[in-house]
C-alpha cells in the first residue's frame, strides 16, 4: 500500500470516529484532496486510491495541474473517473475567467464584484458553477471573507446569479487552544449556514470547515466538506511549489 493509501485510510477512520462521536452519518462528510503545492503524480496517486475532489489555491499552479492530471490519467488508461477541482484561494478579478474556466466549484467568494465576473464568464456549455461564501465567522483580522453582518445580501445577490449556484459557505477559523472553544466557533458557522436556509429561503447543503488539526472539531461543528492537505500528501514544508 502508498502511503497516500495509507493516508486516506487514516484519514477516513479519523472522519468514522468524529461521525461516531457527533452522532452523524460518515455519508454526510465528503474530503477535499487540498493538493496545493503537490505534484501531479501525487493528485493521480490519490486517485487511484479512490479520491476524487481536488482543492487548489493558486489559480495558476492549479490549472497547469488540472492539465497535468488528466494527460496523466488518461494515458495510464484508468477507467475515466470524474475529477472535480476545487478553488479555495483568495480570487483577484484578473483571474476570474480562467477560474470560471478551469473549475467546477469556488469556494472563497467574498465579495459580489468576484461572483458576478465569474457568473459573466462562466463558458456556456459547462454546468453552472458551484460556489460557496467565504465567510469571516471569528473576526480574524488578517482573514479575508465575508462578515456576518454583510453574509445575508451577499448570499441573495450571489444565489440570485444565473450560471452560479450556491452550495454554501466556507471558513477558515484561527486555531483554538482547545477542543471545546474550536467546536464552538463551527457551531457559529453552522448557525449563520442554518440561518440562511431558514431565513433567507436559500437550500444550502455544503458547510465547508475543518483542516487536517481539526477536522474533529469541524465535524462535531457541522462540517459536511473536510478540506485536507497534509494528512493526505505530507508535509508541505518539504516539498518546492509547483
Ligand atoms: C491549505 C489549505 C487547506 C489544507 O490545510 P492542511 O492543514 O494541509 O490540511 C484547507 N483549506 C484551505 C483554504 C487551505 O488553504
Amino acid at each position: 500500500m502508498t502511503t497516500i493509501e495509507e493516508n486516506f485510510q487514516k484519514i477516513h477512520a479519523r472522519i468514522r470516529r468524529a461521525c461516531a462521536s457527533a452522532h452523524r452519518d460518515p455519508h454526510s462528510v465528503r474530503l477535499l484532496a487540498v493538493s496545493k503545492t503537490f505534484p501531479a503524480p501525487a493528485v493521480a496517486e490519490a486517485i487511484a486510491a479512490g479520491q476524487s475532489a481536488f482543492g487548489e489555491n493558486y489559480v495558476q499552479e492549479g490549472i497547469a495541474k488540472i492539465a497535468a492530471v488528466a494527460a496523466l490519467t488518461t494515458a495510464s488508461s484508468r477507467p475515466e473517473t470524474a475529477v472535480e477541482w476545487h478553488c479555495i484561494g483568495p480570487l483577484q478579478t484578473n483571474k476570474t475567467r480562467l477560474v470560471a474556466t478551469h473549475f467546477d466549484w469556488v469556494q472563497s467568494i467574498d465579495r459580489l464584484k468576484i461572483a458576478q465576473r465569474l457568473s459573466e464568464q462562466r463558458p456556456a456549455h459547462a454546468a453552472p458553477l458551484q460556489v460557496c461564501i467565504q465567510v469571516n465567522v471569528d473576526g480574524g483580522a488578517n482573514k479575508s471573507g465575508v462578515s456576518p453582518a454583510e453574509l445575508p445580501a451577499l448570499a441573495q445577490a450571489v444565489a440570485a446569479l444565473p450560471r452560479l449556484r450556491l452550495r454554501g459557505l466556507m471558513c477558515i477559523p484561527e486555531p483554538q487552544a482547545d477542543f471545546a472553544l474550536a467546536c464552538g466557533v463551527f457551531k457559529e458557522a453552522q448557525r449563520l449556514f442554518h440561518a440562511l436556509n431558514q431565513q433567507q429561503g436559500l437550500a444550502l447543503d455544503t458547510l465547508s470547515m475543518g483542516m487536517s488539526e481539526d477536522l474533529e472539531a469541524a465535524i462535531a461543528g457541522g462540517s459536511t466538506l473536510i478540506r485536507i492537505g497534509r494528512a493526505v500528501f505530507g508535509d508541505r514544508a518539504l516539498k518546492t511549489a509547483g
